[in-house]
């Protein structure tokens, strides 16, 4: 039992599982295909996401990233398989333009982390992607198809990802409650599929 997280499934087949007890209010996304998953970001890492994953999916696991942000990558740490922009690699790779001590002031931000999670030790996610997000690409998981947007303006590697099927975007940090301009104009025709952060 995590109670970390808070669970909400959208349809049979898609859950959203999100972090209210940050400021952040970070929303991760679970889509279950025929094959395997997709878990759209990962978090703060200060509890263990996989564990909620593997709590609703048996499906191997594909982490897409929109974006390389300190919450939104934090639990990449539990997957092997995870792809991200090419125009954030370096970002996986000692270049995440804060320092860590900023990063740790964020993470710790006026909120109550778990118990068992202790900032002294929190270091931010490095690692080497399994493959790269490129604008238009299409990610098959059986029965349910991802296409890959490119959205630069939060930041340089933003993507945001759209089922066709459901006609749903998933919209990372491009779209807040709050002050920030998107880089696109997006389509009438499209349908939201956002839990927007403050
Ligand atoms: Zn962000």
């Amino acid at each position: 039992m995590n109670d970390w997280f808070t669970i909400d499934k959208i349809d049979a087949k898609t859950y959203v599982i999100s972090e209210y007890y940050h400021p952040e209010e970070t929303h991760c996304y679970l889509l279950l295909g025929s094959e395997r998953a997709v878990l759209i970001d990962t978090g703060l890492g200060v509890s263990n996401i996989k564990s909620v994953v593997d709590s609703l999916t048996s499906l191997p696991i594909l982490v897409i990233t929109t974006h390389i942000h300190w919450d939104h990558i934090g639990g990449h740490k539990y997957f092997s398989d995870f792809y991200v922009h090419s125009a954030e690699m370096d970002w996986l790779n000692g270049k995440f333009p804060l320092p860590l001590e900023t990063v740790k002031e964020m993470v710790v931000d006026h909120c109550a982390l778990p118990d068992d999670f202790d900032i002294n030790n929190y270091e931010l996610f490095q690692g080497v992607p399994t493959m790269v997000l490129t604008d238009k690409n299409i990610i098959d998981i059986g029965g349910r198809q991802i296409e890959v947007l490119h959205t630069p303006g939060h930041s340089p590697g933003h993507c945001c990802f759209y089922e066709q099927d459901r006609r749903w975007l998933y919209s990372g940090d491009l779209i807040y409650k709050s002050c920030l301009t998107p880089f696109i104009r997006l389509p009438t025709h499209l349908r939201l599929c956002v839990l927007l952060k403050r």
